[in-house]
């Protein structure tokens, strides 16, 4: 009887707090939850396996999830919809299957940065967002410089396409190598759909003697 006395008065006093703080879920919008995420969207989360979805050039390529449901949902809102909580849930999905994989390294996080006037029309970089939230996860250091972004490049969803529209697109901050030391690159994006992107920097990392990267995508297409 205590007991649930207890839990009757935790759910009052919880949903008091949703009340104030106005905290709904970030994909479906109900209130039924005291986390960015409800059970419902969250139960909708479906890791992959651990291994390796595929190989470029010696660098393993894993993703976390495929790129549909509540994923999908809250890629969308943190890209376009400016939610930039959404970043939160989405570094811990990346965290969470990145444990199921994890070696014992050290490892810097880069990730592919956006063109600048990209940024600055959105306000923020969505990929800087959730490398901050996945390295306080994991407490490896995000190197925000290592990478430039200097053409701009249109979406594209023809895969063919997708490596030409890429090339020449990124370069490496010379700068920046006095940084990296026996790390490993851990080079997270958000989703892969061709790869392309995350090659082009791969080839640019390799052409500066950086062999030891792997890559880590929240979802695959
Ligand atoms: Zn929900």
């Amino acid at each position: 009887m205590f007991l649930e006395l207890r839990i009757f008065f935790a759910n009052i006093l919880q949903a008091f707090l949703n009340l104030i703080y106005n905290q709904k879920c970030l994909v479906c919008s109900c209130s039924k939850t005291d986390d960015l995420l409800c059970k419902t969207c969250s139960k909708d989360i479906h890791y992959l396996s651990s291994f390796a979805h595929r190989i470029f050039d010696n660098i393993p390529f894993y993703s976390a999830t495929l790129y549909e449901g509540s994923i999908k949902k809250l890629i969308h809102k943190l890209k376009f919809n400016h939610r930039k909580k959404a970043a939160i849930p989405l570094a811990k999905v990346l965290f969470k299957y990145f444990q199921s994989i994890k070696e014992k390294k050290d490892y810097i996080i880069i990730y592919p940065p956006s063109y600048f006037l990209k940024s600055a029309q959105r306000g923020y970089n969505h990929m800087f967002l959730i490398a901050k939230e996945f390295s306080k996860l994991t407490n490896f250091k995000v190197n925000h410089k290592l990478i430039k972004k200097i053409k701009y490049t249109k979406p594209q969803y023809k895969a063919k396409n997708r490596h030409k529209n890429i090339q020449n697109s990124f370069k490496i901050n010379e700068k920046e190598l006095k940084n990296i030391n026996n790390e490993t690159i851990l080079l997270i994006d958000d989703i892969t759909t061709s790869g392309a992107t995350l090659e082009e920097i791969i080839r640019l990392l390799k052409e500066k003697n950086i062999n030891n990267i792997i890559c880590l995508t929240i979802a695959k297409t």
